[in-house]
């Protein structure tokens, strides 16, 4: 162990540590699943309904992860947070495919 980090360091350790730790309760309390797709690996926290204290909607600002984190539990309060898997969350905004197309690939 290390005993000459810097305090601040330190604190920024910790924080980060207990910002992941939050995460993961947010995470579980959500469901630990995407909900479109069910999958429970690369999960994402998704804001359903984007608003002005959304941190993706002030890319000037820059928040920290306990920023983040506060702002996650005041949208789940909300009901306002969703779980997407990374697959789910990269094609969001697109679309819904018919499910007719998904199955059937033009020949
Ligand atoms: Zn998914």
């Amino acid at each position: 162990m290390c005993h000459n980090l810097p305090a601040r360091l330190n604190m920024a350790r910790r924080q980060i540590e207990w910002a992941n730790e939050a995460r993961v309760n947010i995470v579980e309390a959500l469901g630990a699943a995407c909900v479109l797709c069910g999958a429970t690996e690369d999960l994402e926290i998704d804001v359903i309904h984007k608003t002005s204290r959304d941190p993706e909607s002030h890319h000037h600002r820059k928040w920290n992860v306990s920023q983040r984190v506060t702002f996650w539990r005041r949208e789940m309060e909300h009901d306002n947070l969703q779980l997407l898997c990374s697959t789910c969350n990269g094609r969001k905004g697109e679309p819904e495919p018919h499910p007719d197309e998904t199955t059937q690939l033009p020949l």
